[in-house]
């Protein structure tokens, strides 16, 4: 897995279900889309999906989400599912729990004002989680979502090499890919893909929403 870093060792301590790196449904593949809304990008990754009739999942940034609450609301409008990915952005590693819950939960509630959802499923920013808070986690069978497949978008190369990339090894039915919606180098590059991976008879989804 290349996703995991040395101390998420903890994750294998919890049930499959309430750390999602893959899913079950095996027909489907998962576009996951991390560190939005950004007005720059946001809006042209959302005409791309649409183009191509796919949905995906939002994982948001909530000091983002009060900044931009008109992309939001088209996300959800348009059938995408949106996750909870902090309220700062800033790494979980050096914080105390209660400040990791005052991330969490504030933007849930951010979040519940777009969907009614109580909760949303979370993945923490730069994929760090404690001891502490999956217990938390554990505790309210809430769950986490990594990603089995990491497309390496944030890299610093041309959206010529993520296309050939992924073009080569594209996404294994029932992963979890992770890309970015703050730079455009995901929807130009699933502009050029999606019609040949659905061409292919790939299909793609939005995760399901958290029942808690
Ligand atoms: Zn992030």
């Amino acid at each position: 897995m290349n996703w995991k870093p040395k101390k998420q060792d903890l994750l294998g301590l919890l049930p499959e279900k309430l750390v999602m790196t893959r899913t079950r449904d095996a027909a489907l593949r998962y576009l996951s889309f991390d560190d939005g809304p950004e007005p720059g990008h946001t809006p042209k990754l959302l005409d791309t999906l649409a183009r191509h009739e796919v949905k995906a999942s939002f994982f948001l940034v909530g000091e983002k989400i009060e900044q931009y609450p008109e992309i939001v609301q088209r996300i959800v409008a348009d059938g995408h599912m949106i996750g909870n990915h902090s309220y700062s952005h800033w790494s979980f590693d050096n914080m105390n729990l209660t400040k990791q819950l005052d991330e969490v939960y504030r933007t849930d509630a951010l979040l519940r004002l777009f969907d009614d959802r109580p909760h949303h499923r979370m993945r923490p920013p730069h994929g760090y989680v404690g001891a502490q808070l999956l217990a938390h986690f554990a505790r309210r069978k809430r769950s986490l979502v990594y990603w089995s497949y990491d497309s390496l978008d944030y890299q610093d190369r041309p959206v010529e090499a993520l296309i050939d990339r992924l073009r080569n090894d594209p996404p294994a039915p029932g992963d979890i890919v992770l890309m970015h919606d703050d730079s455009d180098k995901a929807a130009d590059a699933l502009d050029v893909l999606l019609p040949e991976w659905l061409s292919q008879g790939m299909r793609f989804a939005a995760l399901p929403g958290s029942s808690r």
